[in-house]
């Protein structure tokens, strides 16, 4: 890809970016009873970036009820390997840039797992969400028994490297999540201490592969909540959330952006 087919346009990541997962959960009526009250905790300025990731059938109704406001960012969960054709229930990439999707989360743990989606897949999404201007939020982790077997380490630089080969210089363009498989919706937390040691193994392979690596943010994700985010975001190499339960909360998502803040 040319340098101009891979740019999101992303300004300098000096914020922490705050993401909510919302999985498939939600309603026409939940989802706007949480679109107000977070716009309406939120404020003015939100002091990081923040962004909402609902199923994508109500992508447009978020985007309504966001409208002009950029203090929220839309999300999608997932984006179509493909870039367009005969591909039943996809949505591609630039279907959800018509939707003014500015992030979409790639490779998540729970479509590994369920939608046997391969390392190679989750590289083609990348590349697919960047020529059309999305930023792929990009999922590596491990599972607790890779964990238990001491391969963490082998098992997420894989995970990226499949990324990173196939998108060359682009990689700056990315936003990586490290989300330890064991610690989504469990209510177990990786302390701060193990998070950042991951994340300082992911920068140092980005560091590898650009040098540019500085401006990639790498999000923490697994039962992060209003209690744990302060410390998990005073890591250095920890640059923000990504947010499953506590995203459907509108108090316990805005603590956590505040912590971010
Ligand atoms: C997630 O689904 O990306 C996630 C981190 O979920 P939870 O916060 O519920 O663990």
């Amino acid at each position: 890809m040319s340098e101009k087919s891979c740019s999101t346009g992303g300004k300098r990541n000096e914020e922490k970016l705050i993401a909510g997962n919302w999985k498939m959960n939600g309603s026409l009526a939940a989802n706007e009873a949480l679109v107000r009250a977070l716009l309406d905790g939120l404020g003015g300025d939100a002091g990081c970036d923040v962004a909402v990731c609902p199923p994508s059938i109500y992508l447009a109704q978020v985007r309504a009820l966001l409208g002009a406001s950029e203090r929220i960012a839309l999300g999608a969960q997932d984006v179509s390997q493909h870039e367009n054709g005969a591909y039943t229930g996809d949505v591609s990439a630039a279907m959800l840039r018509d939707f003014g999707v500015r992030y979409a989360i790639v490779g998540h743990s729970e479509r590994r797992q369920h939608q046997a989606e391969s390392d190679t897949h989750v590289a083609i999404k990348v590349q697919r969400a960047l020529a059309a201007g999305i930023t792929p939020i990009v999922c590596v982790g491990e599972t607790l028994a890779q964990r238990e077997a001491g391969e963490t380490e082998v098992i997420v630089k894989r995970q990226l490297a499949a990324v990173i080969h196939l998108n060359g210089h682009c990689i700056s363009e990315i936003v990586v999540a490290y989300e330890p498989v064991w610690a989504i919706g469990t209510g177990r937390t990786a302390t701060p201490e193990q998070a950042q040691a991951v994340h300082a193994l992911l920068r140092a392979q980005l560091r590898a592969a650009t040098d540019r690596a500085d401006r990639v943010r790498i999000l923490y994700g697994g039962s992060m909540n209003a209690a744990n985010a302060a410390s998990l975001l005073a890591q250095p190499d920890i640059d923000g959330g990504l947010i499953g339960g506590a995203s459907l909360k509108a108090p316990d998502f805005l603590s956590i952006i505040a912590a971010a803040s």
